[in-house]
């Protein structure tokens, strides 16, 4: 695929593990053709995570056995296998996608940057920084890294992201962390296990969720078992006593938290934000409705609501209450998507039963969020 290609069926923008995952599923439509931009190297956004950062979701090689590894994007594929690791690092991962993506011959473009998008009578053009091309059909996967969501609080610019290196370096004393699902209390285990003294504020208090088996709502298996060695150590504090509405600096370098109706938090290092991302839908933001609660608005294909043609694929989509956050999850639509843009343009799609086989594929969506009885 080169940005003079003729306009291809479909364009998967990003090449994380939606857009390498929705790649694969539409390169096993016959006669299909199709092109993944990416504006970094494939798995960009792992190679951005802190060294510190491990998935949270177990990899097992159990796919001779009908469990596909839950971190694989390809029913063919393990990154327990390929990396011989359960836990993966960003770094890690990166290294799966890639060597994913050249085994299977993905055409992905790297170094190349989506700026804008634009409605034509029979598609959409892109408009990258290397050129324009054409499609057909598109599907965003840009992921949601890129777009943290910002502090609702006086004090944005004193507090550092949990997705940043800085945010995981070793910090003395009192450090005090906003947000208390996985993010934020992966890192507050993180620095009770480097010595520091931490609170954790979320006047939510998701750590106590015990609402289900989905680790959307609830802490995953490996974070409560963190959380338990942390709180053992009696120096982490999870406060759920009110919202933080402002941060700022206060005497001796330390930073003042302030907190509804109560007093202050002090700690002793820039504090934490840990308040999550996304939905981040850069150029194509405009061409997705929104829902009430500001996820985009999509259709029972993945498809936008108001751009015909335009699918999302990866961890924003929402449909009703089912959060589709972890790769586990958004996979089970890449064949689904695949489909749906094959047999438009009238293709054989016979292939993509092999993602059913695998357990990643699921197109009936009443079928998800079954509970665990015990
Ligand atoms: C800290 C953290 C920990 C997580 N842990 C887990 C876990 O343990 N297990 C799990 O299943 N999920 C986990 N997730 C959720 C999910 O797996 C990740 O969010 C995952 O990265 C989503 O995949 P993606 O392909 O949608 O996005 P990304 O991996 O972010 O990929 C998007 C790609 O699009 C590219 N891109 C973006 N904009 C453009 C543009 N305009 N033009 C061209 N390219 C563009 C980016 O460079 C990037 O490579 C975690 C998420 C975070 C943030």
């Amino acid at each position: 695929m080169t940005l003079s290609s003729p306009t291809l069926d479909t364009v998967v923008i990003g090449a994380g593990p939606a857009g390498v995952g929705t790649g694969l599923a539409l390169s096993a439509v016959t006669s299909l053709t199709l092109g993944v931009v990416e504006r970094g190297s494939v798995g960009e956004t792992f190679r951005r995570w802190p060294g510190e950062q491990r998935f949270l979701t177990p990899s097992f090689t159990g796919n001779g056995f009908g469990a596909t590894d839950l971190n694989a994007v390809h029913p063919k594929t393990s990154p327990a296998f390929s990396l011989g690791i359960d836990y993966p690092s960003g770094a890690e991962y990166a290294r799966y996608l890639g060597s994913v993506v050249k085994h299977f011959g993905l055409p992905v473009l790297g170094d190349t940057e989506v700026i804008e998008v634009r409605t034509t009578d029979d598609g959409f053009t892109v408009y990258t920084n290397r050129g324009p091309m054409a499609a057909h059909t598109l599907v965003w996967a840009g992921g949601e890294f890129h777009a943290p969501a910002s502090a609702r609080f006086n004090g944005s610019t004193v507090v550092d992201h949990s997705s940043t290196d800085v945010a995981w370096s070793r910090r003395e004393g009192r450090v005090v962390v906003i947000g208390g699902y996985e993010s934020g209390i992966d890192i507050a285990c993180h620095h009770v296990a480097l010595g520091a003294t931490v609170t954790v504020l979320d006047p939510e208090h998701p750590w106590d969720a015990a609402t289900g088996s989905d680790p959307s709502f609830n802490l995953a298996p490996r974070s409560q078992h963190k959380l338990a060695r942390a709180k053992a150590t009696g120096r982490l504090t999870l406060s759920s006593d009110g919202m933080v509405v402002a941060v700022k600096p206060a005497s001796s370098g330390t930073f003042s938290v302030s907190i509804a109706g109560l007093g202050a938090v002090l700690a002793d290092s820039r504090p934490i934000l840990a308040t999550g991302f996304g939905p981040g839908l850069g150029p194509v933001s405009r061409m997705f409705a929104r829902r009430d609660d500001g996820w985009p608005e999509l259709d029972a294909n993945d498809e936008s609501t108001i751009t015909p043609g335009l699918f999302l694929s990866g961890p924003s989509v929402r449909h009703a209450g089912l959060k589709f956050c972890f790769v586990y999850k958004f996979r089970q639509r890449y064949a689904h998507i695949a489909r749906v843009i094959g047999e438009r343009l009238g293709k054989d799609c016979d292939a993509l039963e092999q993602w059913r086989d695998a357990g990643m594929l699921t197109d009936d969506l009443s079928c998800c969020a079954v509970e665990c009885p015990c």
